[in-house]
């Protein structure tokens, strides 16, 4: 039997340097908390991604509900259809209506030019989602939010070291969430932060992460445990001085597959806009049919090789949703859309066969 392949290998950094920092954990006897390792992590981050305020999460799910918190939302709150289950799940956790906008063919991105017919008296806030690190319209997103008084949200799960225009794509909006499972390019194993450029909002977002303390017999108000084990925070610490060569990585396997399917006209790829940097996140390819799709992946499972349908399916038809709209181009792109298998250290050999075989089973 091949070996197996699976959409996502996760970047394993050292084990003695994690080693290392797990002794240096033992010796101060302080596991959690936002002790050394989390501070440390917190800060490198803050610089690394030149962003003012960066609060560690648990992970990239309470990181949403979060924000939600921190920027006080009610009622209805407008999101994409095409995301991962924690955007939507999230707003309806925090007692809010998920309001669906459909997304753009181009980018698979929430459609700046929908989102003013679906405001109403009850909007709060848009939440949208950086698909695969492509960044959404924001600049236009902004300017409708500002017209209706509206707060912005990105989940930017995807969006780790992604720039427009040089600036990081997780200054914009009031608030940007991002995860740092296991399975996204940079991780800590489990892990999320929360990100504004607000001080006054920083000082919310911190608090209700770790259950409204102000000091130990005081409290600001309400909160949650949000916080980060020191392992998990020294994993992460690990990972980060690695980061340019696992995106340089993912970039020349991405090139490969780019340049092994370029000539099939079945097979539509994701473009990125020019003044964007990447993090080659993800690597979808759109087929021209579910069918289709079904036939390449059942062929790439018999090779032990398992790319993943990611994002199915459309979040409109999650059963818990109360009202059930129709969009058509979220409906159809999570039918069609497949995630090839792509990861930090992939083997040339691996991408080329991969392509070999969705050629012949097109
Ligand atoms: C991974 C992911 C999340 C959730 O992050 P966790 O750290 O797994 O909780 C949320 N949104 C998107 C788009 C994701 O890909």
């Amino acid at each position: 039997m091949a070996k197996r392949i699976n959409v996502t290998k996760t970047h394993l950094p050292s084990l003695a340097e994690y080693q290392n920092l797990v002794e240096e954990i033992w010796e101060s006897g302080q596991l959690t908390n936002y002790g050394e390792k989390a501070t440390l992590l917190q800060n490198n981050l803050k610089s690394h991604l030149d962003v003012k305020h960066l609060q560690l999460a648990t992970n990239g799910t309470i990181a949403i509900q979060i924000a939600i918190k921190a920027l006080e939302l009610k009622g209805e709150i407008i999101t994409t259809p095409f995301s991962y289950v924690a955007t939507v799940s999230s707003i309806v956790w925090e007692g809010c209506t998920p309001v669906f906008v459909d997304i753009r063919a181009s980018d698979y991105c929430i459609d700046p030019d929908k989102i003013e017919a679906a405001i109403t008296d009850r909007t709060s806030a848009i939440l949208a989602t950086h698909v695969y690190g492509n960044p959404c319209a924001v600049e236009q997103i902004q300017e409708i939010a500002t017209k209706h008084n509206l707060k912005v949200i990105y989940d930017a799960a995807h969006a780790f070291d992604v720039k427009i225009n040089g600036r990081s794509v997780l200054t914009y909006g009031d608030i940007s969430t991002i995860s740092f499972h296991a399975t996204k390019v940079f991780h800590s194993g489990e892990g999320g932060a929360i990100i504004s450029q607000n001080e006054e909002l920083a000082h919310r977002i911190s608090y209700l992460g770790n259950f409204g303390h102000n000091g130990p017999e005081d409290f600001y108000g309400l909160g949650v445990n949000g916080k980060v084990s020191e392992f998990h925070a020294a994993l992460g610490l690990c990972v980060l001085p690695h980061m340019p060569s696992i995106i340089a990585n993912r970039r020349n396997t991405v090139e490969l597959y780019d340049s092994l399917l370029i000539d099939e006209l079945r097979i539509a790829r994701m473009s990125i806009a020019e003044n964007v940097t990447h993090n080659y996140s993800y690597y979808p390819v759109l087929l021209q049919s579910e069918q289709s799709l079904l036939e390449v992946k059942d062929a790439l499972n018999e090779a032990n090789i398992f790319p993943r349908r990611y994002f199915y399916p459309s979040l409109n038809k999650l059963p818990y949703l109360r009202n059930h709209t129709t969009m058509p181009i979220a409906e159809s792109v999570s039918e069609r859309i497949l995630c090839l298998p792509l990861s930090s250290d992939q083997d040339n050999d691996d991408t080329a066969k991969i392509c070999s075989i969705i050629l012949k089973n097109l």
